[in-house]
């Protein structure tokens, strides 16, 4: 035979009841809305901007700068040879050089079809693809870095001159949500034939360099960089 069971219950404050369900349902919402809650406290901070002033270059020997001076390390110092347009890592000074000519094996520059090219890499600090073709009227400069990017100030203190250390601060600048955590992107574009530098930042969409339109695609960690010919 079975002994019938009693129910239980629990005798609970009528306050503490509806504060317990309340609770419940406001993180039940909570967990629903969170990605828009999130983003709302993200923007009620306001936007700021982003800027590096004031900072002192760390350069003893002005000759050695990367950009404009001469160095072993240097890989502009080489660059600036051919009136070249480059992409810089900050982080690690390495440069992709948009293969905006074609050279073919005595060195001099080649004519015909044999032009398309395509390499790639991973230098430590980011994964790179290079795909160019028409002789270089269409090139595609790709760059994935580290999920958590972060830029190595010290880096670019200790390698460059100051005005040159200006030139690249200066376009580093960006906009974020004051709660945003946001760093700057470690890249920017060189012309080296008139050592001009321009922003990689999410800002920035598109520039003239010379005779070639550069857009700029920033998605995330990563970055494409198209530099199409103007007829
Ligand atoms: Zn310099």
């Amino acid at each position: 035979m079975w002994a019938k069971r009693e129910k239980k219950y629990y005798r609970i404050r009528a306050s503490l009841f509806w504060l317990m369900t309340s609770g419940f349902i406001l993180l039940v919402l909570g967990a629903y809305f969170k990605d828009e809650l999130y983003e709302k406290w993200i923007r009620s901070g306001g936007m700021e901007d982003v800027v590096y002033e004031g900072i002192q270059s760390r350069l003893e020997d002005q000759g050695t700068c990367y950009i404009c001076g001469s160095s072993d390390d240097s890989l502009a110092d080489y660059y600036r040879t051919f009136d070249t347009i480059g992409l810089i890592s900050l982080n690690d000074w390495y440069v992709l050089e948009f293969p905006l000519k074609c050279y073919g094996e005595n060195g001099n520059e080649a004519s015909g079809d044999g032009c398309n090219n395509s390499t790639s890499g991973n230098t430590g600090e980011f994964i790179y693809s290079i795909e160019s073709n028409f002789h270089g009227s269409m090139v595609s400069v790709k760059v994935t870095l580290p999920e958590n990017y972060q830029l190595k100030m010290e880096n670019i203190r200790e390698h460059l001159c100051q005005k040159c250390l200006d030139k690249v601060l200066e376009s580093l600048e960006f906009r974020k949500w004051r709660h945003e955590k946001k760093e700057a992107v470690p890249l920017c574009l060189i012309d080296f034939k008139t050592q001009e530098i321009y922003s990689l930042q999410d800002w920035h969409q598109g520039c003239l360099i010379r005779d070639y339109w550069m857009e700029i695609e920033l998605d995330g960690n990563e970055i494409t960089v198209e530099a199409k010919r103007i007829e």
